[in-house]
């Protein structure tokens, strides 16, 4: 949701889906008028042996994901494991509805600046670090690091019966043209790292890719 913020009013602009509301967003911006997006990112659930919560959004996106797996067939509170791609605020506040939990993040995350502000929350969870350039959390469930839009932001692959699942989160977005030219406006922060990144997701030919806030898709 994209709002043009004016005297007394914030007008909501019609744009639904994430990218155009992005687009828009920017737009606003550049022509010099304030302007406040709400952004709410895709947050999944891997079944493998045990079952996993990605990245459960936003403080308030945890109540709506317990409903969604809970019409999945999954009971919200028998899930005991949930992985954080990164820890940027709009991925980690919906971990308020899954206190106690163990919670995978890679170690550079937790030592971000941003995440000082869930040293509250990250008290409350069992917390395992992860560590290096990659690595596997069970059979079929892996990670890599891959920088570019946080330091330690990992990207998930997941074995299916379909192929390979790549859940790059952020490292992946704002925008689906982005990816699908590999290109990149020059002025991009860590335009460089993330177009390396992008390679070697393509290179892993995955049958699904999810990012961070737009639908999924296969590239
Ligand atoms: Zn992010």
């Amino acid at each position: 949701m994209v709002f043009a913020v004016g005297a007394g009013t914030a007008e909501l602009q019609p744009e639904l889906d994430s990218p155009a509301g992005f687009a828009r967003y920017k737009e606003i911006q550049r022509s010099g008028e304030a302007a406040a997006m709400l952004v709410i990112p895709n947050a999944c659930l891997i079944k493998a042996a045990k079952n996993y919560v990605v990245d459960p959004g936003i403080p308030m996106q945890g109540a709506p994901y317990s409903s969604a797996v809970g019409n999945l067939g999954v009971d919200p509170w028998g899930l005991e494991d949930v992985i954080l791609t990164h820890m940027h605020f709009d991925h980690v506040g919906g971990l308020m509805e899954f206190p106690g939990r163990r919670v995978y993040v890679h170690e550079i995350e937790l030592e971000a600046p941003y995440a000082g502000m869930w040293s509250g929350l990250m008290d409350t969870v069992e917390v395992i670090k992860l560590s290096g350039e990659e690595g596997e959390i069970e059979p079929g469930v892996r990670w890599m690091l891959t920088p570019g839009h946080a330091d330690g932001l990992i990207t998930l692959l997941i074995d299916t019966d379909e192929g390979l699942v790549a859940i790059p989160s952020d490292c992946v977005g704002p925008l689906p043209e982005y990816f699908d030219n590999m290109e990149l406006p020059t002025d991009f922060p860590g335009r460089e790292t993330l177009l390396e990144q992008w390679r070697k997701i393509r290179e892993l030919s995955p049958v699904l890719v999810i990012p961070g806030h737009y639908p999924p898709f296969t590239p």
